[in-house]
């Protein structure tokens, strides 16, 4: 049987993706391509904000309407933080929560079997184990991400996530370690650890976030590491002195920040001052040659006062971001901040979501063009429409250049001479 995945969100949705997909191979199932008709559609879902659980029930609703004869599998964060609404779904034949991809293969079979709609959402319980998962490919890109931690104990007010994922978890490194030697005979030369609270891993067992890179970092064949999205309160200056030594380990942190303002902070149950924040950004900075630091920063939080947002502008400016994701905050039921006062209007969050934007871009223009006259090191991985490779610098600098497809996947040096929209221009170097 063919099976297709429809992924929305995370690196860490995309790993499970993939790996749900090597699972399936191993019953029998074939992972076809988007546009190809397949039996089965599966809809790995995301519900970090109410715009990813609308995009979760178009999703469900397009892929039925368009293959009335195909199964559709909804799985993923929006039905195990909110069952209820995922189980009202009723284009989607079966419905499980990310807790059970593990056991879809003998879902399906029961589906298969009785043809009737199955609704399995079950809740993540304390203590549960890390679910075991592996992946040897990733699609047919030129780096591949590795899930190594799952699960949050943070609770930020705003945030569902603990709901849809459970307490922290960690992959055992004897099982990572099997991982990277098969992504390294694969030929991945990069790769990207990931995490849904990357920086906790370990928590759960005697190993620590640091032993997890310097293991990856050892792989021969893998010649870059980088890391997901970071807590700012993990890095301290002893896992920052330790990660320096790793040679193989990409010099771009990106470090959730959301606001640049204590009041916010606070109000948000963020585990740190802007302070201790700004520390960590010099430290990282001083010890790393290259570094680019990358952020995500929301606006419009509940009782956020025009001074709060003034704050966390001037701030998100002084830091100088090479790159910011920007968000207006968006209520999620269930969570602390959905009960707090101060809920501000939908405009003052738009108009405050493009002036950050707009500040912020300015920064990363003024990064891309001071890069003009610098060789760098780049991995190739794709030809753009214009005809162009496109790649990365290990400091996530994207690089175009003209040059041949062989390069796909090779790493060639390129000396800067132009910017575009998003990204430098250069001239490969024989
Ligand atoms: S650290 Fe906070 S924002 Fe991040 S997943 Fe955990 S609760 Fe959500």
């Amino acid at each position: 049987m063919k099976v297709s995945f429809y992924t929305l969100g995370c690196k860490v949705n995309q790993y499970e993706s993939q790996s749900l997909s090597e699972l399936l191979y191993k019953f029998g199932y074939e992972t076809v391509g988007k546009d190809e008709n397949a039996d089965i559609y599966i809809i790995n879902s995301c519900t970090v904000t109410a715009e990813s659980d609308r995009k979760t029930r178009q999703a469900v609703r397009r892929f039925k309407r368009n293959n009335p004869d195909s199964v559709v599998v909804l799985t993923g964060c929006m039905p195990q933080a909110y069952p209820d609404d995922a189980e009202k779904l009723f284009q989607a034949d079966i419905v499980i929560g990310n807790k059970s991809n593990g056991d879809l293969p003998e879902i399906l079979e029961e589906y298969f079997r009785n043809k009737k709609r199955l609704v399995l959402t079950s809740q993540h319980e304390k203590g549960e184990a890390f679910a075991s998962c592996s992946v040897s490919s990733f699609d047919e890109r030129t780096r591949a991400y590795v899930k190594i931690q799952d699960g949050c104990n943070r609770f930020c007010s705003y945030c569902i996530i603990p709901v849809a994922r459970g307490r922290v978890r960690s992959k055992p490194l004897c099982e990572l370690k099997a991982e990277l030697e098969q992504l390294s005979a694969s030929g991945y030369k990069e790769i990207v650890l990931v995490g849904i609270n990357l920086s906790a891993y370990g928590q759960d067992l005697d190993e620590s976030f640091c032993d997890a890179v310097e293991l990856a970092c050892s792989v021969e064949g893998i010649e870059r590491v980088r890391l997901g999205s970071l807590e700012p309160d993990h890095l301290t200056g002893d896992v920052i002195e330790r990660l320096s030594k790793c040679k193989k380990l990409c010099p771009q942190f990106h470090i959730s920040l959301q606001s640049g303002c204590d009041n916010t902070l606070k109000r948000m149950n963020r585990h740190y001052s802007v302070d201790e924040y700004r520390a960590l950004c010099k430290n990282l900075r001083a010890c790393f040659e290259d570094c680019t630091l990358t952020t995500d920063v929301m606006v419009g939080f509940c009782g956020e006062s025009e001074k709060d947002f003034e704050d966390s502008l001037r701030f998100v400016k002084d830091i100088g971001f090479e790159k910011v994701h920007v968000f207006p905050y968006s209520v999620r039921v269930g969570t602390k901040a959905e009960k707090m006062d101060g809920h501000l209007p939908k405009a003052i969050k738009e108009k405050r979501t493009s002036i950050m934007i707009d500040e912020c871009e300015k920064i990363r223009q003024y990064f891309l063009r001071s890069q003009i006259g610098k060789t760098v090191c780049v991995l190739f991985e794709s030809r753009e429409k214009d005809g162009m490779l496109l790649g990365y610098t290990a400091n996530y600098t994207p690089v175009k250049a003209h040059g041949s497809t062989e390069l796909s996947g090779k790493f060639a040096n390129v000396k800067i001479t132009d910017t575009d929209e998003d990204c430098c221009i250069g001239e490969i170097e024989s």
